[in-house]
């Protein structure tokens, strides 16, 4: 099977974060079987999901060592998004194939699967790995569970291209995400006693504005990396809810913000500040009338961000078989960081553009596949005998 015919088969497969991906995985495990290759899975915990992994031995029959091709095989939805064909059919219009996940980024994940006899056919001086993972869409929650798999069979990959879309450029660094809800515990009241109640709505807009400052802070700082496209981290409040009435004080708010953090900003770097005006400031103003009043703050989503790794042998490598040699840092998030947090030095480099993932009418150029096809047949040269 070629690039285009095994995106068409893996687009057909809805793997939508929220459903299993099982189908997909079972397939494409049985074709690795048949090519004589021993795929392996690591599931989830309720055994509904799977990450997949292979390795291709070098030409000497060592698995140790060598270098994971990597992607993730979920997408986001399609709900309330208007589509001009069948999202999960490919549709090839105008030297555009169409379907969600061809950008992102089952594209990379099907030229990589239609390189493998290639890859079995060279004589390999170090194994090639291939690693399809799960729910990178909701947090990046399936490959930890590959990786600590990995280490338990003792396998050391060294380096790892993910696949993500990067129009085939060489991104080496990129932002981590943090998501935070937090829920204010007011007092209610009828709305004509507001000295009786607390008002959660208006303790939530005092945070947010305290949280606004907080990112203003963060963007003048000095530490910032002119080399990323947004060149300080991020912090931005992005869903609310509360109350219940127009003449009820509200009981309860909720709200959530995003961190996307610069490799060398922790959470503490914003999470102390907050903690402390939550504790220092609002919390005894809101205790003073109601001893019961609160407020939480739980953290969700935790992807690292992916510093530039001192990894001169893969830069190069990369960098001979793009035509782009600039090397980017970018806003977006990846499992890139989680790879290089284990020591597996990584860069992302894929077909199609971000802009186009997530959206109606998703697509990748076949100009792009070509690109990539193209990539692999070059990185399996420079890596055989
Ligand atoms: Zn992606």
């Amino acid at each position: 099977m070629n690039t285009i015919e095994w995106l068409s088969r893996l687009i057909a497969f809805d793997t939508t974060s929220r459903y299993s991906n099982l189908a997909l995985i079972d397939d494409a495990a049985q074709w690795l079987q048949d090519q004589g290759l021993s795929p392996w899975l690591a599931y989830n915990g309720e055994r509904t999901k799977a990450n997949l992994f292979v390795t291709i031995p070098s030409a000497s029959g060592s698995q140790e060592g060598g270098l994971i091709l990597s992607g993730h095989t979920d997408v986001v939805p399609v709900d309330g998004q208007d589509w001009h064909s069948d999202p999960f059919v490919a549709e090839i219009r105008e030297g555009k194939l169409y379907g969600r996940g061809a950008a992102d980024m089952k594209g990379f994940i099907a030229s990589v699967l239609a390189a493998v006899p290639q890859m079995k056919a060279a004589r390999l001086k170090r194994p090639l790995h291939i690693a399809l993972s799960y729910d990178e869409e909701i947090g990046c929650l399936g490959a930890p569970v590959m990786i600590a798999e990995l280490q338990a069979r003792g396998l050391t990959p060294e380096h790892c291209i993910v696949g993500e879309p990067t129009s085939m450029k060489m991104v080496v660094a990129h932002k981590g995400i943090h998501t935070f809800r937090c829920k204010v515990h007011g007092k209610a009241a009828h709305s004509s006693l507001t000295p009786q109640g607390v008002n959660a709505i208006e303790y939530a807009a005092k945070l947010i504005v305290f949280i606004n400052e907080l990112a203003h802070q963060l963007q003048s700082r000095h530490q910032n990396d002119p080399a990323y496209d947004v060149p300080f981290s991020t912090l931005s409040v992005n869903t609310i809810g509360g109350g219940t009435a127009s003449n009820i004080v509200p009981q309860l708010c909720e709200f959530e913000f995003d961190y996307r953090n610069l490799p060398h900003m922790g959470t503490e770097e914003i999470v102390r500040p907050i903690e402390e005006h939550i504790k220092k400031v609002l919390e005894p103003q809101m205790q003073a009338v109601d001893p019961a009043c609160s407020i939480e703050m739980v953290h969700g989503e935790n992807v690292p961000a992916m510093p530039e790794a001192e990894a001169a042998l893969l830069h190069d490598l990369v960098t001979q078989l793009v035509a782009d040699h600039a090397r980017l840092k970018v806003a977006y998030a990846t499992e890139g960081g989680q790879f290089q947090q284990a020591g597996i030095h990584t860069v992302i480099c894929g077909p199609g553009s971000i802009s186009q993932a997530h959206k109606p009418d998703e697509f990748v150029e076949l100009a792009q596949l070509a690109r990539c096809d193209d990539f692999l047949g070059k990185l399996i040269a420079a890596q055989s005998y």
